[in-house]
């Protein structure tokens, strides 16, 4: 087979046969096939898309890629949840640990930051120490105690995935159903857990937009994982703002401790108690999803959820004193208010723009290579519905020196929609698809 050849097939709008996927993603996992032409592949996909099929094959030959783990040796049953991406969505951070303290293992690959969105990794790396890039051994290791671990994408586990990620970051080719589709559930299938949660977000700080796309979107990743013997089930959920208030690698870890510590944003906290009741319900320790949720605010509530987050970091190398003090975790030097340039109510914040302007912030990566500073990034200061004065604070931007905030202000303050009537609320959970 040759690459340009089934490059200029999908560019040309052709189904690419099951051996043809096989082959590319062997191939460019194995270093055979070259980023840009895999770019090229991944934007004919982007624009050309792929039916069931094809998703499905991709699917199985990203996950297959490296091991698949079975890890019933480990414990009889583990749960997972994964996001299709968001801005300010530090869901992970909460609901993984509220989950595992009700006693449900969670055995979760995560991702670094995607385009626009930022990445679980790239957070918890904000905290000194903390060692994201496990062997399988040791990922094993974690499921059985603490009962809770937050990975990388090792050498091991869908590498075919962990390298199309990081340059799908760069080359603008994230915003497909097929290739998210095949992205997370390749990272699932492969992580090995029995109930996957799935929340998959729609609005301007989302990869999909609308509402139909989200739901194409969830119903494709739910096929392929009952497909392959696991329970799934995909929570619809609200991007049309950030979720919380802090939107940066650092700033949201800060805010996940809060949450996790029983102060956290209430948006924040309800989509982690709506997600972690479905996880609850499907591994059958409850029957439904309102004793589920019980359950689960105790978990918080009492701390139990905060000691297993604690315990997961440390068991993985991170600085806990960092957390109970999250003061020590990394600041940025300047810090400076943007004002509202009129008075009346927010009706728009548009959550992609906060996103490139975090990566533009350096708190995201514009090569594949880049370091990221994990202090910088924005606390938003007013959300969609707050009243505001001319001259009250929107938001407040973290960044290493004046000029970045300089060059981001236009920017960030046209991501801002004002007006003098209310905006109607924002749902949070649009649909649930079980
Ligand atoms: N999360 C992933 O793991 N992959 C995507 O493509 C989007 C979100």
């Amino acid at each position: 087979m040759r690459m340009v050849e089934i490059i200029a097939a999908k560019r040309d709008g052709r189904a690419l046969t099951t051996a043809e996927i096989e082959w590319v993603v062997q191939g460019y996992a194995a270093g055979e096939i070259p980023d840009y032409q895999m770019a090229a592949l991944a934007m004919a996909i982007v624009l050309r898309g792929m039916d069931d099929r094809e998703t499905a094959d991709l699917t199985m030959a990203m996950a297959r890629s490296g091991d698949m783990l079975d890890l019933h040796d480990v414990a009889p049953l583990t749960v997972d949840k994964h996001s299709t991406g968001g801005v300010g969505d530090k869901t992970t951070l909460v609901l993984a640990p509220m989950v595992a303290a009700v006693g449900l293992p969670v055995a979760k690959m995560s991702g670094r930051g995607l385009g626009f969105s930022g990445g679980t990794i790239d957070k918890l790396e904000s905290i000194p120490g903390f060692r994201a890039n496990l062997s399988a051994e040791e990922f094993r290791r974690a499921v059985r105690e603490p009962g809770l671990v937050v990975a990388a994408q090792s050498g091991d586990l869908a590498p075919a995935d962990k390298k199309l990620y990081a340059l799908r970051d760069v080359t603008a080719t994230v915003e497909s159903i097929p290739l998210i589709a095949a992205s997370v559930m390749s990272k699932k299938l492969a992580a090995g857990a029995d109930c996957i949660v799935l929340d998959v977000k729609y609005g301007r700080g989302a990869f999909m937009h609308t509402l139909d796309d989200a739901r194409q979107l969830a119903r494709t990743m739910v096929a392929i994982g009952r497909h392959a013997g696991r329970k799934v089930t995909a929570v619809i959920s609200s991007m049309q703002q950030p979720l919380g208030f802090a939107v940066g690698n650092a700033l949201e870890v800060r805010e996940a401790v809060a949450a996790l510590r029983d102060s956290g944003p209430s948006d924040l906290v309800e989509l982690c108690l709506v997600l972690g009741s479905e996880l609850v319900c499907m591994a059958g320790l409850r029957d439904d999803p309102d004793t589920a949720r019980a359950l689960l605010v105790e978990a918080l509530s009492s701390g139990a959820a905060w000691e297993k987050f604690r315990a997961m970091v440390a068991n993985q190398g991170g600085d806990v004193t960092t957390l109970d003090h999250p003061d020590r975790l990394p600041n940025a030097p300047v810090q400076v208010d943007l004002a509202a340039p009129r008075a009346g109510f927010v009706t728009a914040i548009d959550g992609q723009t906060l996103g490139f302007v975090v990566n533009a912030l350096g708190g995201g990566r514009a090569r594949k290579e880049d370091t990221i500073d994990h202090s910088v990034g924005l606390v938003l200061r007013a959300k969609v519905g707050a009243r505001v004065a001319a001259g009250d604070p929107l938001v407040t931007i973290h960044a290493a020196r004046q000029s970045d905030v300089d060059a981001v202000a236009e920017r960030l303050a046209n991501a801002y929609t004002i007006h003098d009537t209310p905006p109607p609320p924002l749902p949070l959970v649009e649909e649930i698809i079980r």
